[in-house]
């Protein structure tokens, strides 16, 4: 139905079965997403393995696209990178997700928290404690509510002024965490010189915890060096029960994935606060 022949913009792949748009209109309609409000987040709960209660949550960004439906994060978050548009997007996540934050201490779970994705590109291009700072003030949520997912390749360059802004989150309050942990190239004992609270252990290693002993052993002793560092330990992509036992065996802090629930649209989401839900 989108076919619009080799000489438009966009053509149906048929070998692909995708739509096939140039690049350069995908630009143009990431530059009107914001002013046209095609942006949205949904929020995935994060559950405390102590308690078996949600404790906070993580924002994840998607784009609503007329005639096309919904986006995920990976397929415009880069282009957004490389054009300079994950500038004003990432601070309209960082505001959205505040304000809604807001509205959810205001409305009975006042010590929830919030997780925000914080690409290494916008990180270095603006000045991040300035940015908190003002959208903290803004939304009037407490510091101590607000967590930051920070990438490893944003400790890998820059390393004098990565950690100078990161001291100054820490002064602010914020709680910053290292993302897709075990993804890269560092390992936690390089990572002892930067303020990270949190470690989220990458999908991929959940995914062998019960599957291969190599998996499983690799997950264990993230676990550990984690704890011996002072940092606690979210496991993400947690999707079946065998999962949740080995991280609950090895004392993990916390679980994220689709066996507790998927990422929802606000209102999906405050109905399992008000439900209660637990683990
Ligand atoms: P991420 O930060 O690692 O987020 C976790 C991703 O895993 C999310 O994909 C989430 O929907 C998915 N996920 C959660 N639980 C499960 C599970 O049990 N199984 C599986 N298979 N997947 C699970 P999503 O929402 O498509 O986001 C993809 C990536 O896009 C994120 O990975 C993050 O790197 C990036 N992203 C999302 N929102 C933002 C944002 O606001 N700003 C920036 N800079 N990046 C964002
Ligand atoms: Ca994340
Ligand atoms: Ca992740
Ligand atoms: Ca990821």
């Amino acid at each position: 139905a989108k076919d619009k022949g080799r000489n438009g913009y966009q053509f149906y792949n048929h070998k692909m079965g995708v739509l096939v748009e140039e690049r350069a209109e995908i630009e143009h309609a990431l530059h009107q997403a914001l002013a046209h409000h095609e942006l949205e987040l949904h929020y995935q709960p994060k559950v405390d393995l102590g308690s078996g209660k949600i404790y906070g949550m993580e924002a994840l960004l998607r784009w609503r696209r007329p005639e096309i439906g919904l986006v995920p994060p990976d397929r415009f978050i880069p282009l957004a990178e490389d054009t300079g548009l994950i500038i004003p997007i990432g601070e309209w996540v960082l505001r959205t997700a505040c304000a809604q934050l807001g509205a959810w201490h205001a409305n009975g779970f006042p010590h929830l928290t919030m997780a925000v994705n914080v690409s290494a590109r916008q990180f270095l291009q603006i000045n991040m404690p300035d940015l908190v700072r003002e959208v903290l003030a803004d939304s009037g949520v407490p510091a101590e509510c607000l967590e930051l997912e920070l990438t490893e390749s944003l400790l890998m360059q820059n390393r004098d002024l990565v950690v100078q802004s990161l001291e100054q989150l820490k002064e602010i309050g914020v709680t910053l965490s290292l993302d897709d942990f075990g993804t890269g190239y560092s390992s936690l004992s390089y990572l002892k010189q930067f303020p990270i609270d949190v470690v989220k252990i990458d999908q991929s290693f959940i995914r062998d915890v019960t599957d291969n002993v190599d998996g499983a052993s690799l997950t264990k002793s993230i676990i550990a060096m984690a704890k011996s560092l002072h940092m606690t330990t979210v496991a993400e992509g947690v999707e079946t029960e065998g999962q949740l036992g080995f991280l609950n065996t090895n004392l993990c802090d916390a679980i994220q994935g689709y066996y507790f629930s998927r990422p929802l649209p606000s209102g999906e989401m405050d109905t399992l606060l008000h439900a209660g839900a637990r683990l």
